[in-house]
């Protein structure tokens, strides 16, 4: 195989993607997707088509991508507080203007995931301030419950409004093949500061041909093949085994009266640190106490500060017996 013609993914692809969508009754043209080998180039890198003059939104505690690509460029950032208080599912002021908003829904590191009601107010919201939306469903395949949307076009009115994007790497441990993929919808425009109409989809395909040559054809061909039915079966049947270890390790909180959230509609569980521990000394003290690692939450921003993450990504042994080891060291 030669340079790939578009460099957005090979039409079996894509055919298989829009396939996908249509379960959550989306229905995408080919060229609104964008393949690309992972979601975490395409968060960084599409800060490109913007100027820097921007406002970036992004909620607190966020994926790090987010955060350090704008400031890369030197955009202002204001953040909304996902906290105790809302459940770590941050919702828009309305007193405050922002460009660009970052949402990721079920979120990394907290676990919260957006109902339908919630991504509306989101999309109003960017609507009324002329902002884009980044929406980040790299957790979507973790949703179980009904009422969270799989898809932000799951939603009236986001195709004007959003971009998805989602990676193949949590949904089918893709994160060393490297596939993932971008939706810009047709019907996203926005007004340029010198006045003119410009089209997302057509000035993010500029700078992807001018800075990408796409995803290679054998980790195209294993993209694809995760979207058939004994694919989807396989991975479902894979998500289903740390869906179970998110509930082992949900179950351990609920019996250390650990206040957390997540392990529902996601891999993370993000717990509130015992004993008013900061966020470092309760890895130090899992660490040293009984040799169980964790993410500390402060690693994520200001509002994670006293919490932390610990992840279903492991192996059913291994979380079974840091759960044991858990239980015996905060048990009162
Ligand atoms: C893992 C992750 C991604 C994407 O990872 P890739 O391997 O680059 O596809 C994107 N967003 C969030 C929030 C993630 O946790």
């Amino acid at each position: 195989k030669g340079y790939e013609d578009s460099g957005t993914g090979y039409d079996f692809l894509k055919k298989a993607i829009a396939g996908y969508y249509k379960k959550f009754g989306v229905s995408l043209e080919l060229d609104e997707i964008r393949v690309n080998d992972g979601a975490k180039s395409d968060c960084g890198n599409i800060v490109d088509i913007f100027g820097d003059d921007n406002i970036v939104l992004i909620t607190d505690p966020a994926y790090p991508v987010y955060v350090d690509s704008n400031k890369m460029n030197g955009r202002t950032i204001i953040y909304a507080d996902s906290n105790e208080e809302n459940g770590f599912a941050a919702m828009p002021d309305p007193a405050v203007h922002a460009d660009l908003i970052y949402l990721c829904s079920p979120n990394n590191p907290t676990g919260s995931a957006y109902t339908r009601d919630q991504l509306k107010e989101w999309i109003d919201y960017a609507k009324k301030n002329q902002a884009i939306i980044i929406f980040d469903a790299a957790y979507e395949a973790f949703i179980t419950d009904p009422d969270v949307p799989h898809s932000i076009y799951e939603i009236d009115g986001a195709k004007d409004c959003a971009i998805e994007m989602c990676s193949l790497s949590k949904t089918a441990g893709f994160t060393g093949m490297r596939c993932g993929y971008t939706i810009v919808p047709q019907a996203l425009h926005v007004i340029a500061s010198d006045g003119t109409d410009v089209s997302i989809a057509q000035i993010w395909g500029r700078r992807q041909g001018s800075k990408f040559n796409g995803v290679s054809y054998p980790v195209q061909c294993a993209a694809a093949a995760v979207f058939t039915d004994e694919g989807l079966k396989q991975i479902h049947k894979n998500i289903a085994y740390y869906q179970e270890n998110a509930a082992i390790i949900a179950k351990t909180m609920d019996e250390l009266g650990i206040q957390y959230t997540g392990g529902k509609n996601s891999p993370y569980i993000w717990l509130k640190c015992p004993n008013q521990m900061s966020s470092w000394e309760f890895f130090d003290y899992l660490l040293h106490q009984i040799a169980v690692v964790g993410t500390p939450g402060e690693g994520f921003g200001k509002n994670g500060e006293g919490w932390f993450r610990l992840t279903a990504f492991g192996d059913r042994d291994k979380t079974i017996e840091a759960m044991q080891r858990m239980k015996q060291l905060l048990q009162k």
